[in-house]
């Protein structure tokens, strides 16, 4: 029992270490303790653990011979054996695989469309396209593993895929899956929680003190972080808000209730809503939100629609937890700043405690927002435990 505690002690030193590192870095082991508050000889004994392991390096210090205690620590991002995480976003329409390095930048990315074929062979089909892109981009550097990121109920403590409806797996074993099949350790997470944890490692700082994610796409959920902990609940289960009252919308949704969240706003009720309005000639949001940057009215009309539905929602979520950040993952306000506006101006008009929506962001990462988060599902897991990943 006692080695078992200090073992975890020493796992939550090394995370604080190279936690500090990641914002603070470059920085020497001197100041990594004073800014941590763990003791000189502590951080000595971390860093040169994680300094074996290749997730820090040292950086050319200063050479007037003062010592190891004022040499530059980084973490580990070098081209020559910086270590990287493979990310797997597996949507409805289509998956995208990449590779992140250790401060969430993304080095390479590909898409695979899959729309229509068969939910049976699916999986099978992504892992191994996953594989041809692994091997593509293979520079030599250590890859860490996988993180994948999907919608639905996804219980990240067993790798499974309770549910996803749009994809039609129940209890699907993902994680063991991909682990079998590529020989990498495997993570899996939602990806409203993915992309929170992506907020809290490498977004804004306010994030890690609390946020809320809101994640519009053809699945809508939310997650919710405090303290730099996103929250999973029993069974993993938190972030359903597909049934979230939108006041003022009259769509009916599957349940049986009008003005759901999902069936006013998700990008299948609005590419829907887009062709029987006769703006696109197929239920895409791709293709209206380029409508309506060549300039169709109608087009971005529907987008503004959208947006205050979802901003109304939004000031029902920021009532409820009343966060630092409120990040907003939405195609169309991620590419263009006047529907960010439109969201935080509903979300204002709506909420009763928020006057100051400017807290109402897109995520950090912009477009690429889903590559990274993908694998941070991995990196999330290393910042926590950097040697018990494998
Ligand atoms: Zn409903």
């Amino acid at each position: 029992m006692t080695r078992m505690a200090g073992d975890s002690r020493a796992a939550a030193n090394a995370a604080t270490v190279l936690r500090t590192v990641l914002e603070h870095g470059p920085v020497a082991r001197s100041a990594i303790a004073r800014l941590c508050g763990l003791s000189p000889a502590a951080v000595s004994r971390q860093t040169t653990g994680l300094l074996r392991s290749g997730l820090l390096r040292e950086l050319p210090g200063p050479a007037d011979g003062v010592g190891r205690p004022r040499i530059p620590l980084d973490l580990h991002t070098g081209p020559v054996g910086g270590p990287v995480a493979a990310g797997l976003h597996i949507g409805v329409p289509a998956s995208t695989f990449s590779l992140v390095d250790l401060r969430g930048r993304i080095l390479a990315r590909r898409s695979f469309p899959h729309q229509g074929r068969p939910p049976a062979g699916l999986s099978a089909e992504i892992t191994a396209e996953l594989g041809r892109f692994l091997a593509a981009f293979d520079t030599g550097r250590p890859v860490l593993g996988v993180g994948a990121a999907l919608g639905g109920w996804v219980d990240p403590d067993t790798g499974t895929v309770v549910r996803h409806p749009a994809l039609r797996w129940q209890r699907k074993p993902l994680g063991a899956e991909l682990a079998t099949a590529l020989g990498l350790p495997v993570r899996v997470d939602n990806h409203a929680r993915a992309v929170a944890r992506a907020e809290i490692l490498f977004g804004r700082p306010e994030a890690r003190r609390s946020l809320v994610h809101l994640f519009i796409g053809n699945v809508v959920d939310a997650a919710f972080g405090i303290e730099g902990t996103v929250h999973q609940g029993p069974g993993s289960a938190a972030g359903d808000v597909a049934h979230l009252p939108v006041p003022r919308s009259p769509t009916p949704c599957p349940c049986g209730r009008t003005g759901c969240l999902q069936a006013t706003a998700s990008d299948a009720a609005l590419g829907a809503e887009a062709v029987r309005r006769g703006i696109v000639p197929d239920p895409s949001v791709n293709l209206l939100v380029d409508a309506a940057a060549t300039g169709d009215p109608r087009a971005d009309r529907l987008l503004r629609e959208r947006a205050r539905a979802v901003g109304r929602a939004a000031a029902l979520l920021l009532d409820v937890f009343n966060p630092a950040v409120m990040v907003v993952t939405e195609l169309a306000s991620v590419l263009h700043e006047g529907y960010l506006e439109e969201i935080r101006g509903a979300a204002a008009a709506f909420s009763h405690v928020c006057d100051d929506p400017g807290r109402i962001v897109g995520p950090h990462a912009g477009p690429a927002v889903l590559p990274e988060a993908a694998a941070t599902v991995l990196l999330s897991r290393v910042f926590r435990d950097p040697f018990g990943i494998a």
